[in-house]
């Protein structure tokens, strides 16, 4: 099951000869189209020519997001205006809006890559993909529908929202496979339990792509169980596209990064040296196979690790995996690095917790973990109750160390989420 079999095996060297020779493109159109870029080289007193082979992208520049930003709108677009065909621009979850353009070739190299990420999980023709993404200015929704229709699978572009009848879309146009980020998929499952739906007999549902932010490996497999389906994790970012950067295959260990399109290093987001085989740092992208705005060295802030071995799909692109966190949402309680994420980790592993949740940091290092619980907990046996805030603590600070409040709720209490869910309030820095 492959989209494009030769480039999706294709050995590790020819994978390595082909970067290079887009590397040198991509470098060239850069400096020769983005002033911005050319200033940088000269500032490193480097020209395009000093990259000859792979290892000489140490010596590129960085960008940043705040390069893009003060680049708004046009200072990063290597083609004339009229070869752009889509305007997209980030979601804006950390500022200011960073505006990316796609030319026709874009366009169309993008929803390759997806079709590439939804074949590579079995999905066929007669698959019903319901994209329940933000439909608009974000990527996420637009470019998964370009590639899907590519593949020829019927899309149902329902975006997020209004669950009952996204349920109803469900059942009358038997959806196999969701688009979802996963705060959204985790209130969607608990609507159709609600609802006295049983997934696997009122549904046709068979696996969803989730992506667009942070989650664990219980989180995914809380989903897989309450819904009877396969999740497969999905990594993108509208710098780079959006959706369809990584993806997992059908062993769902790690996500591979299309590296004919993309250069991935990792470095220690401090001294942006590259960091050692097998250890965790941040991602930095650069675009190799894009006309109206080509990318160097792109900071994503996105921690993860590079998978090492052989898939056994027998894909050759390296697997990243999940995203461990950001280097910028780090928490730091009481002198300890905490991330979301490992709450997250602790809460979902644990079977009385729902599915909503939110750390809210307060004054003198305050931490209270405020969580949503089974509605059956609240019989009125409160030593029920006292017992799981005893747990959860407990289990909370053997792993982040630190001993946090917790509040434990009724479901519905905390704010849903229908996109990006706010996970930490810092009232620290209020
Ligand atoms: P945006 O540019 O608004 O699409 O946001 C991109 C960011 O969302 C990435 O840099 C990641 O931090 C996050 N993100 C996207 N996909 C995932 C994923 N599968 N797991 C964790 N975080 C993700
Ligand atoms: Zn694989």
């Amino acid at each position: 099951m492959f989209w494009q079999k030769d480039i999706e095996t294709i050995s590790r060297r020819a994978l390595e000869e082909l970067q290079l020779i887009r590397l040198k493109q991509t470098v060239r159109q850069a400096y020769k189209n983005i002033p911005f870029y050319k200033e940088s080289f000269s500032k490193l007193h480097i020209a395009p020519k000093d990259i000859t082979s792979l290892k000489d992208i140490q010596k590129l520049p960085f960008t940043t997001r705040e390069d893009l930003r003060e680049h708004y709108p046009f200072g990063m677009l290597a083609v004339p205006k009229e070869q752009v065909i889509r305007l997209h621009t980030s979601s804006g979850t950390t500022g200011k809006p960073k505006a990316i353009f796609f030319s026709k070739k874009d366009v169309d190299r993008a929803a390759e890559l997806i079709a590439r990420c939804l074949i590579m999980t079995g999905i066929k023709k007669d698959d019903v993909l319901q994209n329940m993404m933000t439909y608009g200015l974000f990527t996420g929704a637009l470019v998964m529908h370009y590639g899907a229709e590519k593949v020829g699978v019927l899309v149902i572009p329902a975006g997020p929202g209004n669950t009952k009848r996204q349920i109803a879309l469900m059942q009358d146009f038997r959806t196999t496979t969701l688009h979802v980020t996963p705060s959204y998929a985790l209130y969607l499952a608990s609507v159709i339990h609600n609802e006295g739906l049983d997934p696997k007999k009122d549904l046709f549902l068979r696996r969803a792509y989730m992506g667009s932010e942070p989650y664990s490996e219980e989180t995914r497999i809380k989903i897989e169980t309450s819904l009877g389906i396969d999740v497969y994790n999905s990594y993108g970012l509208s710098e780079m596209n959006g959706p369809g950067v990584a993806f997992e295959c059908m062993e769902k260990n790690g996500m591979h990064l299309w590296e004919d399109n993309f250069i991935m290093e990792l470095i220690d987001p401090d001294t942006g040296e590259k960091v050692p085989a097998g250890e965790k740092g941040e991602l930095v992208l650069t675009t190799l196979y894009r006309e109206a705005m080509p990318i160097l060295r792109y900071r994503t802030r996105d921690i993860v690790t590079i998978i090492p071995g052989k898939c056994r799909c027998g894909r050759t692109h390296r697997r990243i995996s999940r995203i461990i966190g950001r280097s910028d949402d780090m928490i730091i309680i009481r002198g300890v690095n905490i991330f979301p994420q490992q709450i997250e980790r602790v809460l979902m592993g644990i079977k009385a917790v729902a599915q909503n949740y939110q750390i809210v940091l307060e004054a003198y290092d305050q931490m209270t973990v405020r969580v949503e619980i089974s509605r059956n907990l609240f019989d009125g046996k409160v030593d029920h109750l006292v017992n799981l805030q005893n747990e959860i603590t407990e289990k909370l600070r053997s792993e982040i160390l630190v001993k946090p409040k917790v509040e434990l709720l009724e479901p519905g209490a905390l704010p849903v989420s229908e996109g990006k869910a706010t996970r930490v309030i810092d009232k620290r820095t209020l």
